[in-house]
């Protein structure tokens, strides 16, 4: 098959099956990106989307890795590079979230919630950075939240492994800038998304209220952050706060 002539770039996007990961997957095909969706459990979204993509003529493979954990990570590495030869794009999306009291957290609870949320993003960054660092090219962006900025009560591991996010993206951007490689993090606020499915539509409504814009979030509103940011060249080690002024 030939080689997307557009960007002639390679993407890899953590979590692709569903939610954010699945829109920004979307949107970096209609720019012809050459794309890796990893997915974890969503083996049939993760299979749709890839059908529906190569009826575009978009390059898109698909690969399943469970991204806390190191040599799942390195499997999904060397899968991109047999097919892409390059990783040019990394988007650390994968995530989970659970609400549960501190006090009543085990540790088995936190360890999951970091591993997945925050040491995901060690891994796959550090297998990536091998293959940007030898190029002097590369860009991450990183998912985080709005909670590793403002804390979330009843959310503390998950705020403290987005917090960790937030860390590490300032000071991998200071430590990788002179190989041109750039790293930012997207901070949402609420988003419209299956990890929101367990609040009604009234405490959904409650939320709005305290919006400025009035409105929750959409996939599309992360998705295009995540486009800018690709195309951007000088803009790095932020955290990017797209929250309809939730908090400001
Ligand atoms: P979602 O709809 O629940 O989707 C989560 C995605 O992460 C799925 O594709 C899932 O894949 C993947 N995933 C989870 N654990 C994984 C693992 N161990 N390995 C590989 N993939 C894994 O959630 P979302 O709302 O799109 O969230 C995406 C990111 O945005 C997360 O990092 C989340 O913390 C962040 N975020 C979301 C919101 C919001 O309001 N929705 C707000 C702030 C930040 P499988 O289904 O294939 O397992």
């Amino acid at each position: 098959m030939e080689e997307n002539k557009e960007t002639n770039k390679t993407v890899i996007v953590t979590g692709g099956s569903r939610g954010i990961g699945a829109e920004i997957v979307k949107l970096l095909a209609k720019e012809k990106y050459n794309i890796v969706l990893n997915y974890n459990k969503s083996e049939s979204q993760a299979k749709q989307i890839q059908e529906n993509l190569l009826q575009e003529n978009i390059k898109i493979e698909i690969f399943r890795a469970d991204v806390s954990k190191r040599e799942e990570v390195k499997k999904l590495i060397k899968f991109t590079l047999e097919k892409f030869k390059t990783i040019d794009v990394l988007i650390n999306n994968a995530g989970i979230t659970s609400e549960k009291l501190f006090t009543e957290t085990t540790d088995e609870e936190w360890n999951t919630m970091i591993n997945t949320n925050l040491n995901s993003v060690f891994y796959c960054s550090q297998e990536a950075l091998k293959e940007m660092i030898n190029k002097k090219q590369g860009c991450i962006i990183n998912i985080s939240s709005i909670w590793g900025v403002t804390g979330g009560s009843c959310e503390v591991a998950y705020s403290v492994a987005k917090a960790g996010i937030n860390g590490l993206t300032k000071a991998l951007a200071k430590e990788v800038g002179l190989s041109n490689i750039r790293v930012n993090a997207i901070a949402p606020g609420i988003i419209e998304t299956e990890m929101n499915s367990h609040l009604s539509s009234k405490e959904k409504n409650e939320i709005k209220e305290e919006i400025p814009l009035n409105k929750i979030g959409m996939p599309i509103d992360i998705a295009k952050c995540v486009k800018w940011l690709i195309e951007d060249e000088y803009t790095t080690g932020q955290i990017i706060s797209i929250n309809g002024g939730w908090y400001i």
